[in-house]
């Protein structure tokens, strides 16, 4: 019997206003039409866990950033391994995963508020943790992705001032010349049109192998 090939796991990465939802939207109509399978997913998750970090991350309740960073951890581990809509089974399944942030996003934000590696071991060691066929990067800097959150938006998230999202930039740099040898990163110039930005998507997914 042919065995049947596995989905690639996309990535979509880069800070608020950058546009994942947008791109993504377009990314996923595009398989669609190419007859894929697609199955669309972001972190948090909607686990007990992704609601304590949407609280956290609206204000709501306090939690310092290692506690911050263990639940993302652990709310990613269930993102993997869940058995119904987990990103283990959707793979194996054949279908594409795109995903709204990932590691990088815990490495970025919580791992520039906490010294050393604990962050970023406790993520790229963990056996749970698959690492995505491609992290897609939309690089905006912080003016433009607070111009375009404040035309959309009312409410503000705890991480949405102009020093932490030059900061969480710079990290997210960090970490990807971190982990260049070993993944497969790739920054997209976010500021570009809509459309531009859809079609250099579109071309480097379809450079991922289907397994
Ligand atoms: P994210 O999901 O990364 O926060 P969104 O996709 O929600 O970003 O986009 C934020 C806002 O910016 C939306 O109003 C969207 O229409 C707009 N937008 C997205 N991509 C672009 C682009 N390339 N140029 C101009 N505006 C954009
Ligand atoms: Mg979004």
């Amino acid at each position: 019997m042919e065995q049947k090939s596995r989905g690639r796991f996309i990535v979509f990465e880069g800070i608020d206003g950058a546009g994942k939802t947008t791109q993504i939207e377009l990314l996923e109509k595009r398989l669609k039409e190419q007859g894929r399978r697609v199955f669309r997913t972001a972190e948090p998750t909607e686990s007990v866990t992704g609601g304590m970090l949407r609280d956290a991350l609206a204000g709501i309740s306090k939690r310092t950033a290692c506690e911050m960073a263990a639940l993302f951890t652990l709310d990613r581990i269930f993102h993997n391994v869940n058995p119904v809509h987990g990103i283990e089974k959707m793979l194996a399944d054949g279908i594409d995963v795109i995903c709204d942030r990932y590691y990088y996003s815990t490495l970025a934000y919580q791992g520039s508020e906490i010294r050393g590696d604990w962050a970023f071991d406790m993520n790229l060691n963990c056996p749970e943790i698959r690492r995505p066929d491609v992290c897609l990067f939309l690089d905006l800097t912080p003016e433009q992705s607070m111009e375009r959150i404040s035309k959309g938006r009312v409410t503000q998230e705890i991480y949405e001032t102009h020093e932490k999202l030059e900061q969480v930039r710079r990290k997210f740099y960090s970490v990807f010349e971190r982990l260049d040898e070993e993944e497969h990163i790739v920054i997209v110039d976010a500021s570009k049109s809509i459309d531009e930005i859809a079609e250099e998507i579109y071309l480097i997914v379809n450079t991922l192998g289907i397994r």
